[in-house]
């Protein structure tokens, strides 16, 4: 089965993974600063690695300060843990329907969803394509919350010339094998403020605190540390943050190879019957995550089953997150979002990843077009 997306692992990468196995640090070692140094870079912000993309979303959460009493609102355009890091923290999720195209948040159900009781207001860069966040920013600063990107699909895209990663006060990002690059399982939290990097740092360490500037009590000894708000144990390994400096090192070839995929599939795809390509924005420059087409005319289950028995491991993106039971079962109904729902309806993600070769992409259009008849 052609996979909808998966990783490029090459020799490199195997040797830093070894030399990190053969080093004095397995975790909590040198390799991890140098991955998120390197993060730093593509981010534009300081960045703290975590475990995977949902405790990312966690950590952010909870450096935010999200508990009981608090709204969050975001999109159910994504994956559930953008909403269910916030509500495993006691929030109430508002959900916050998406532009019609982009199937990104769009603002003005944003600005109608915010309440006095807002502490979060959390955008998805679906596809890689970043939500418009100077849109969003205003209304975050006006209800005094915070602004989270979800950017598990985006790292390396730019909006308006600023890298996802300086354009949220918390963004996180996923670094699962079928995502922009890997750590095998491996996630991060950047910020623009100082006081939320400190926070995510003491969450992703089990809340320790060894900085003798922070700690209550300074007379104790070298073996002293303090907990002062509960924290979990997110650390991400050396031996997987030896993969991510590696990884790093090639994304801008992954982005390259991306585009240009995207770009034949623009062009293969343009004069197939029933097929509705993504959109495109002006002032984006998008990683390429996910080509999301939609299948018009009543036929995605049929496109979706027939591509798959034709080896083509296409997926949907997403289920809109409230139709899950756990969300059902709190109250949340169907029709809330109709754009989110009449996307999810139509929607079909094609095998994109950068090893993915010119003769599987045109196996891929060949048999959309012996499907939809053209
Ligand atoms: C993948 C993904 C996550 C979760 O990341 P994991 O590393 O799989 O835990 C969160 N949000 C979005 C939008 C994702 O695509």
């Amino acid at each position: 089965m052609l996979p909808y997306g998966r990783q490029s692992i090459d020799s490199a990468d195997v040797e830093a993974v070894v030399a990190a196995l053969g080093s004095d640090w397995l975790t909590t070692g040198p390799r991890v600063a140098q991955f998120e140094a390197d993060l730093e870079k593509v981010t534009g912000a300081p960045t703290v690695t975590v475990t995977n993309g949902t405790t990312a979303l966690h950590a952010a959460y909870a450096a935010a300060g999200v508990r009981g009493g608090d709204e969050v609102v975001t999109t159910p355009m994504t994956f559930v843990a953008t909403a269910s890091g916030a509500a495993m923290l006691g929030a109430k999720v508002i959900f916050a329907d998406v532009e019609e195209d982009t199937a990104n948040l769009d603002p003005a159900a944003v600005e109608a969803a915010v309440t006095g009781r807002t502490k979060v207001i959390a955008a998805v860069d679906y596809a890689g394509v970043p939500a418009d966040y100077d849109a969003l920013r205003k209304i975050s600063d006006s209800a005094g919350a915070f602004l989270l990107g979800d950017a598990a699909h985006s790292i390396g895209s730019l909006y308006k010339g600023r890298p996802v990663g300086t354009l949220a006060d918390l963004t996180t990002f996923s670094f699962f094998p079928t995502k922009n690059f890997t750590t095998a399982e491996g996630g991060a939290v950047a910020s623009t403020r100082p006081e939320l990097v400190d926070r995510l740092r003491d969450f992703r360490t089990v809340g320790s605190i060894r900085d003798p500037k922070r700690l209550r009590r300074t007379d104790e000894g070298g073996w002293y540390y303090e907990v002062q708000e509960f924290g979990l144990n997110y650390r991400l390994p050396d031996v997987l943050c030896a993969l991510g400096s590696a990884q790093l090192s090639r994304l801008a070839g992954f982005k390259a190879r991306r585009a240009e995929l995207t770009a034949r599939y623009d062009e293969l795809l343009a004069d197939v019957p029933g097929l509705r390509l993504p959109a495109q924005r002006e002032d984006v420059d998008p990683m390429r995550h996910l080509y999301p087409v939609r299948v018009l005319d009543g036929r995605r289950r049929e496109v979706f089953e027939r591509l798959r028995a034709a080896g083509i491991g296409v997926q949907v993106n997403y289920i809109p997150v409230y139709w899950h039971p756990v969300f059902e079962d709190l109250g949340y109904q169907r029709g809330m979002c109709p754009n989110a729902e009449a996307f999810y309806a139509e929607e079909i993600s094609l095998p994109l990843f950068a090893d993915l070769t010119d003769s599987d992409q045109d196996r891929v259009v060949e048999a959309l077009r012996g499907i939809l008849g053209s």
